[in-house]
């Protein structure tokens, strides 16, 4: 339960004046549906204004407040703007513009004869001054006095700055005074200001103390609650798993662990012998060989008589996953099956029953085979692959599933830099794959500027007369899901006029099990170019697809394309990625593709990734999907986590129950953060 203090934080912002059914979806889009997220919502920036008696003392490109008087209406002779021609004391001239529907009211605003103060850009047009869209006309000067420094807030499509600036001013008015949860000495040498003031400042000028003290609220909040999984987790029994090798020993591997792997199984292998449940991240670039690490760890719970489930992203994932362990279980005599939400009937009933008696050891699936009508007999180790597509609440249900918890093993592909993993993962052991297998060939990555399009496609048919296969990616982002959608259907249709039935498409939207026939047309070979969404990003593997197209692959961020580009390079052959990218590039895309083109370590582009974006942003966009963090930016997460994660761990150490003065407020904190399945956590251990 939400302790009350917080309670008003959590009210509906439907609860606010003029909020009405209109503004509801406009505010959902931001993610803002209570009054807690509408304080939250920090401005990107702040538009600072000078007062200036005349134009004469104001620059151009500067924000300006200055009276005028106008002197004359212009309306469009035919589809141009509305102009206001106005004057200041001096007699210098001044030209509001005005596009559009916004015309109407500055008719109303801006008589002419009348004087009025002016906030907006100066600006040059020809050689006149003018001003585009003012932000405020008043007639006294004490509104746009009081406006000097603005916020100027992230907005949706039906909300202006205005609007939302007033809902934010409401939801901050009703605050309450909470207890505070910083360490007093890191209080006293930080000199932030406390939880409310902050808020408040942040939302009034840029305040990088303000916002230190609330991105490291934020981080405080999830070092805590990792740390509570932790501990609970230690606290927990589980089934210590010891193989006696048989199994493993039956496997015929077509080649020979790298160091990195045979460490990695080592060092799992250890953690399954301990009454405590594991929970380690095997972290690794694509094509490092993370299958047979969790093999070898699912065939030690075999060999202990236990079972291990093995839990995808996707049902093609699960599938392949699948079809791999059963090639390489074949003649050890393990018994594996493949459990997702479309199966029905008999089938499944029959494996239902496998997983219950035990007769079935391995289970492979998508999130079905943790639904409340599949039971097992002894299910002792959980391998999650993809992992950071599951939350993490997700990852703790998976955990009350056994009579015991399980030991838990995640799998990433996703380099992420070090103070990332410890925030995302901060509960767990990592081992790392860093080392490739052997005879690995570099990917050829090359820039291509659109324009070429013919050249791309002729090197691709000679690449196909060669019987290579190609992967051809067209970009899928939400924001214009259907503009992409389109843009990935058109080129399907171009590229199958030019090579028929040979061209297959995958994308999100397409029934599964025709997303899954496509798929399997082009694992078989009998499709030799497949047209694709980023489904592909993760897992698939068709080692004679050599070459990969990305188009406008200026849009995808290093560690996607990273990803995208692990699909190929599978087999001994040697392969090519061509980067499309169209002839609007920012310098930061630009820098981006040319570390695509210089290096393929994982590892490396994930740190220099967060060089790029790290840079150049001063308040801090927010780094949606790639941390957990919404207020936290990515220099911050750098210099303040490590702090967090230290305070955490001792304020843990101290009152593990979180009971003491200091351990009540962290509590408010975990809640106001939604991390509070941490409490429910101390509650139940
Ligand atoms: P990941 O899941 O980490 O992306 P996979 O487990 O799919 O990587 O392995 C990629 C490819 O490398 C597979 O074809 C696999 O058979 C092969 N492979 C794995 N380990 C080795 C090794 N030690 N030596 C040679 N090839 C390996
Ligand atoms: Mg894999």
């Amino acid at each position: 339960m939400r302790p009350e203090a917080l309670n008003s934080l959590f009210v509906e912002t439907e609860a606010l004046d003029g909020v009405g059914p209109k503004l509801r979806r406009p505010l959902e889009k931001l993610g803002l549906t209570r009054i807690r997220d509408l304080a939250y919502h920090l401005p990107d920036r702040f538009v600072e204004r000078r007062v200036i008696t005349n134009l004469d003392e104001g620059s151009i490109g500067e924000n300006v407040v200055v009276a005028l008087t106008v002197r004359e209406h212009r309306a469009p002779p035919g589809r141009g703007p509305f102009r206001v021609v106005a004057e200041d004391v001096a007699g210098n001239i001044c030209t509001l513009t005005y596009f559009g529907r916004a015309s109407y009211s500055a008719k109303k605003q801006l008589p002419v004869g009348e004087t009025r103060w002016v906030a907006g850009r100066l600006d040059q047009y020809g050689q006149m001054l003018q001003i585009v869209h003012p932000e405020h006309v008043s007639e006294n000067a004490s509104a746009p006095l009081g406006h000097l420094c603005e916020a100027v807030y992230p907005l949706s499509e039906g909300l202006t700055q205005g609007r939302l600036g007033s809902l934010v001013s409401q939801a901050l008015q009703g605050l309450p005074d909470l207890p505070e949860w910083i360490e007093p000495g890191l209080a006293a040498k930080t000199g932030w200001p406390v939880w409310r003031e902050a808020l408040a400042a942040a939302h009034r000028s840029a305040d990088a103390e303000a916002r230190d003290r609330l991105a490291y609220d934020e981080l405080l909040a999830n070092a805590l609650a990792l740390m509570l999984v932790r501990e609970s987790n230690r606290s927990q029994r589980g089934t210590p798993l010891q193989g006696d090798g048989a199994l493993r020993a039956k496997l015929q591997l077509p080649f020979a662990l790298t160091g990195a792997q045979a460490r990695s199984i080592r060092e799992i292998e250890g953690d399954l012998a301990q009454g405590a449940p594991m929970l380690r991240l095997l972290q690794g670039d694509v094509g490092s060989g993370k299958t047979v690490v969790a093999l070898s760890a699912m065939l030690i719970a075999v060999e202990a008589g236990a079972q291990a489930a093995l839990l995808a992203p996707t049902e093609i994932l699960a599938r392949q996953h699948y079809e791999t362990l059963s090639r390489m279980l074949r003649g050890t005599g393990v018994e594996i099956a493949l459990l997702t939400g479309r199966d029905k009937g008999k089938a499944r009933e029959a494996i239902l029953m496998g997983l219950l008696d035990g007769s079935i050891q391995i289970v492979v699936g998508t999130h079905a085979i943790f639904q409340d009508s599949v039971t097992y007999r002894n299910l002792a180790l959980v391998v999650i692959d993809e992992q950071h597509r599951f939350g993490v609440g997700q990852r703790l249900m998976l955990a009350r599933k056994g009579r015991r918890v399980p030991h838990t093993l995640a799998m990433t592909a996703t380099p992420i830099p070090r103070t990332l993993t410890l925030a995302q993962y901060g509960e767990m052991e990592v081992s790392k794959l860093d080392e490739l297998p052997p005879g690995r060939q570099a990917i050829d990555t090359r820039v291509v500027a659109v324009e070429r399009l013919d050249d791309v496609a002729q090197a691709l048919a000679r690449h196909i007369a060669s019987g290579q296969q190609a992967y051809w990616v067209c970009p899928m982002v939400t924001e214009n899901e259907n503009e992409d959608l389109a843009a990935a259907e058109a080129r399907y249709a171009a590229l199958k006029e030019r090579f028929g039935d040979a061209v297959a498409l995958v994308h999100g939207q397409l029934r599964p099990e025709v997303k899954d026939a496509a798929m399997e047309r082009f694992a078989r070979g009998e499709a030799s170019l497949l047209v694709a969404t980023t489904v592909i990003e993760v897992g698939v593997d068709v080692p004679n697809a050599t070459l990969m197209v990305i188009e406008q692959a200026e849009r995808f961020g290093l560690a996607q394309l990273h990803q995208l580009r692990g699909r190929v390079g599978r087999g001994s052959g040697k392969s090519t990625c061509l980067l499309l990218r169209g002839d609007k590039l920012s310098e930061t895309a630009r820098q981006r593709l040319a570390l695509m083109r210089e290096t393929q370590d994982g590892f490396r582009l994930a740190e220099e990734d967060l060089q790029l974006r790290g840079g150049g942003e001063l308040l801090g966009t927010r780094q949606s999907g790639d941390t957990p963090f919404r207020i936290a930016n990515l220099e911050q997460i750098t210099r303040l986590l490590p702090m967090a994660h230290d305070d955490a761990r001792l304020l843990i150490e101290r009152d593990g129950g979180l009971s003491g003065e200091r351990g009540e407020a962290a509590r408010l904190l975990l809640y106001l953060f939604e991390r509070d399945w941490g409490v429910q956590l101390l509650r139940s251990g």
